[in-house]
């Protein structure tokens, strides 16, 4: 190869140093290489000719050819704008610039056949094309036309610039000329053969510039394949060097704790998935390789006894365990469920909170240091520097979307080898997805209820039928069950939230008065002291309705709940919905969810109450969630910078990125360090992108 790709983008034919800078600035275009990887949006037939008496309000780019018969001048609120007046044997259409109109004026001939191109604005009653692309029709003919023209992304500031698609494209051609379109290949013989990809040369040159539209789908295939399998085969490598190198402590016996607890005092049975999952654990833990591994089940399916289980197998051997809980009242929710069965096995267990007493956190330290605690329950206050353990063996954090990678990375800090990491999510996260971007981690997953669970029945009800929905709540109260009402909470309207929740709260103490019911509330603003009472009432049954913000979404247990009244539903997103569902169906009555929203709505926020309504598979629900949001806002992905792809896309190329996984494991099961000569080009390549790109950050 004779061109060298990572030359400045200056010294291509074409560019020169103000196209540079824009290309450098606006699309991050800074050598050949990134030029040959801008790919294009879509294609457009550019064998397509509109006539002007065709055009309709709502076409998109156009390519008519006719002729300028004048210029005029308008005057408007800032300087003038130029407008042409263009014309075919159809009628006429105005043509206008806001910038450079001296060498529009200038340039272009009068009474000249050309080709014109762009978006046509429906304007004043008349139509217009602003800054569009001009080509002499004599020039225009020479050129090759394609009915699949590239079209590329651009910005305002491009355009304005003057660096249009016709622009790019003769870049992209100068580009080709250079290079003699020969590039170097990046994937072996053995998988270009094997999955009949087109070359890179051929690929490259088909995406850019497609000769028809079976080249175009396999170039698009190749190239896809490609970016997605140095994703996976980094994400791979890094989880087999991080085995290798990071040793674990190895759990070599199930002792006495688990034995006991699984003989005499598992309170119910476990389902298979339960099983499978403490089996996968098990493996782990007693590898001396340590454990990193992300636990997926929806709410209800039972993750706190595995963690249960998990860490009295770190305590048989001699070692502390910790559970994260992103929230207070979660922390106290664990602390009380998990303390009983800690007291029947006389196994010493503490919750640290951010509100305990200065003398409460001296006993906890110390003996946690001296090695008398041996289960320390929390919130993230366990990731004070304060917080020393004798030896922790084993640190599970629950729901895993709510902590960051960092204090993932806090928590192996807390001794002097890493503890074994268990990372617990209700949020099921599309496979696709935790493919791609917990690579690194191991994944379990709880695909299975326990035995008995109702299906929750859903429904979506208008504001003006609240009346009703009053009445089924004071049924439903009549049979002795209770009640949450969940309003909104989003930081921006902080205070309108906090308005709308107490105005709820105040009609519902009209609608339901003492002392027949009781009424529990909680929302962020009160004092954790406040909020535990609150929820504890709740809990006890002393209360029959809880008002509440978003604070209860996470892990509150209260089985005698059935009715999930969701205010202004249309503000919540689909996991969130997801979440606060999860907090009824726990008991043996039927439970019901009620989404309550205004007339108007979104179509997005159709199609989350249409989801909710329809489905209670936590996958699938994610998956609608993916599609509706893009990855990029799920769970910080964006900074993980793995999604940052440039061809493929991890939604619809699902099927790629799977077989592109199923590749990059066989090659490196059969050779780890890519040393033997048919993964030559493929330890190349793979060492290019690791200089040239930060695919990823380490998380340690
Ligand atoms: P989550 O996965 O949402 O954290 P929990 O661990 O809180 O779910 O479990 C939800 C409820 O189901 C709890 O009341 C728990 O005791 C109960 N549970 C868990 N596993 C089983 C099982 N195998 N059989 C019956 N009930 C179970
Ligand atoms: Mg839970």
């Amino acid at each position: 190869m004779s061109t060298n790709l990572q030359t400045p983008i200056d010294y291509l034919k074409g560019v020169g140093p103000n196209r540079a800078d824009l290309l450098r600035s606006e699309l991050g275009i800074h050598t050949f290489q990134d030029l040959i990887n801008l790919f294009p949006n879509r294609y457009l037939d550019r064998t397509k000719y509109y006539k002007i008496s065709n055009l309709q309000r709502n076409s998109a780019e156009v390519q008519i050819v006719g002729k300028v018969i004048g210029f005029k001048e308008v005057a408007q609120k800032r300087g003038k704008r130029l407008v042409g007046t263009f014309e075919d044997d159809t009628g006429r259409i105005e043509l206008v610039w806001f910038r450079g109109q001296k060498w529009i004026r200038d340039s272009i001939k009068i009474n000249t056949p050309y080709v014109i191109f762009g978006k046509v604005n429906w304007f004043n009653g008349t139509f217009s094309l602003p800054h569009p692309d001009l080509e002499l029709l004599s020039e225009h003919e020479q050129n090759l036309r394609s009915s699949m023209q590239a079209i590329y992304p651009s910005t305002e500031k491009l355009s304005n610039k003057g660096v249009t698609n016709r622009v790019l494209t003769k870049i992209m051609q100068s580009l080709f000329l250079e290079t003699k379109g020969r590039f170097k290949e990046t994937l072996s013989e053995n998988l270009i053969s094997e999955l009949k990809l087109v070359s890179k040369s051929e690929a490259l040159f088909n995406i850019h510039f497609p000769k028809n539209q079976e080249l175009l789908t396999r170039s698009e295939f190749r190239l896809k394949f490609e970016e997605l399998f140095y994703i996976q085969l980094q994400l791979i490598l890094k989880n087999l060097i991080h085995k290798s190198k990071i040793k674990g402590f190895p759990f070599e016996s199930v002792g006495n704790y688990f034995n006991t607890f699984y003989k005499d005092h598992l309170p119910f049975d476990l389902t298979n998935a339960q099983k499978r999952v403490l089996k996968e654990i098990r493996q782990d833990l007693g590898s001396n390789a340590q454990m990193n591994r992300l636990l997926q089940g929806d709410v209800g399916s039972g993750k706190t006894i595995v963690a249960f289980m998990s860490m009295i197998m770190a305590l048989d051997n001699g070692f502390q365990a910790c559970l994260m809980a992103p929230t207070e009242i979660l922390s106290v929710q664990h602390y009380q469920g998990l303390s009983e069965l800690c007291n029947k096995l006389n196994i010493s267990i503490s919750r640290l909170s951010g509100s305990s007493t200065a003398s409460e956190r001296r006993k906890i330290h110390e003996s946690l240091e001296n090695g008398d605690l041996q289960i320390l329950i929390g919130t993230h206050a366990l990731l004070e520097d304060k917080v020393k353990f004798k030896n922790l063996g084993l640190a599970i954090i629950d729901e895993q979307h709510r902590f960051g990678v960092a204090q993932r990375s806090k928590l192996w800090k807390k001794n002097t080898s890493p503890p074994h990491i268990l990372v617990m999510t209700a949020t099921p996260i599309p496979r696709t997805l935790a493919m791609s971007v917990y690579g690194d981690l191991d994944i379990s997953i709880i695909d299975e209820l326990p035995p008995g669970r109702q299906i929750i029945k859903t429904v979506h009800r208008f504001d003006k039928n609240r009346l009703k929905v009053l009445r089924f709540i004071r049924d439903e109260i009549d049979k002795g069950r209770q009640i949450y009402i969940v309003y909104p909470l989003i930081q921006e309207s902080e205070k309108l939230d906090y308005k709308d929740l107490m105005d709820g709260y105040e009609s519902i103490v009209r609608d339901f008065p003492l002392p027949k019911y009781q009424i529990s509330i909680v929302h962020g603003k009160m004092k954790p002291a406040d909020k535990e009472y609150e929820m504890q009432r709740f809990v006890k049954g002393q209360t029959q309705i809880m008002v509440a913000t978003t604070v209860i979404e996470v892990g509150v247990n209260v089985p005698n709940a059935s009715v999930m009244v969701i205010e202004s539903a249309e503000r919540f997103g689909l996991s969130q919905l997801h979440q606060l569902r999860g907090r009824v169906g726990r008991g043996a009555e039927q439970s019901f969810c009620i989404l309550m929203t205004g007339h108007k709505l979104s179509q997005n926020s159709k199609t989350r109450l249409e989801t909710m309504t329809r489905t209670s598979d936590g996958f699938e629900i994610a998956e609608v969630d993916l599609r509706l949001r893009g990855p990029g806002d799920i769970m910080g992905t964006q900074q993980s910078g793995v999604l940052n792809l440039k061809i493929a896309d991890i939604i619809k190329d699902k099927d790629i990125l799977q077989s592109s996984r199923f590749y990059a494991k066989r090659i490196l099961n059969s050779d780890p360090s890519l040393g033997s000569v048919e993964n030559k080009t493929i330890l190349q390549t793979y060492r290019q992108l690791s200089k040239y790109k930060n695919i990823w950050n380490y998380i340690s």
